[in-house]
């Protein structure tokens, strides 16, 4: 297998109904676009509660899901694929703790929330969550393979 072959890590992140009206779209993009990562996937829309509610899947039992879901189905979000070596790790860095009181300042949640339940954005937290919630909110028809022409400029 050449190198160009090797398949590239893709993580799935969301920026949540709060992140889109508070204009907070741009500024994001923005960071995980100039850390180098390339966007193959891109789209807003209003989740369905049947969407939100599989994409939360593991919190069903938790007290918060009821909020969490009915939040998340409240406005549009903005739902992208990131690709990129590290990806799913870097991308959790670059948003920073769940509680964004916790999340370092340089961080998205950091930079720009004081609530759990209004933390802007997410983000797959392993490699084997990010291939499910790919394939949940992404057909393989909306995500474009393509190589940036300043790849060589970001990666030997
Ligand atoms: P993360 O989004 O950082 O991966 P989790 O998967 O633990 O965090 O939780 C999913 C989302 O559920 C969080 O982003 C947050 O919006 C919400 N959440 C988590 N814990 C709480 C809580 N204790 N109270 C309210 N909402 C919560």
């Amino acid at each position: 297998m050449t190198v160009k072959e090797i398949p590239l890590e893709r993580t799935f992140i969301a920026i949540k109904p709060d992140g889109v009206q508070r204009g907070l779209v741009g500024e994001i993009i923005r960071r995980f676009e100039t850390k180098g990562f390339t966007l193959v996937g891109l789209k807003l829309l209003i989740p369905s509660q049947e969407l939100a509610e599989k994409h939360y899947a593991v919190h069903k039992e938790r007290p918060f899901f009821y909020s969490l879901v009915s939040f998340i189905t409240s406005g549009p979000i903005v739902a992208m694929v990131w690709e990129g070596d590290g990806v799913v790790e870097s991308a959790r860095k670059i948003i920073g703790a769940t509680n964004p009181l916790n999340a370092e300042p340089g961080t998205i949640r950091g930079d720009f929330g004081i609530n759990i339940g209004r933390n802007i954005i997410h983000g797959s937290d392993a490699l084997e969550t990010a291939q499910n919630e790919i394939s949940l909110w992404f057909s393989d028809a909306e995500l474009a393979n393509w190589e940036p022409t300043i790849k060589p400029w970001l990666v030997e």
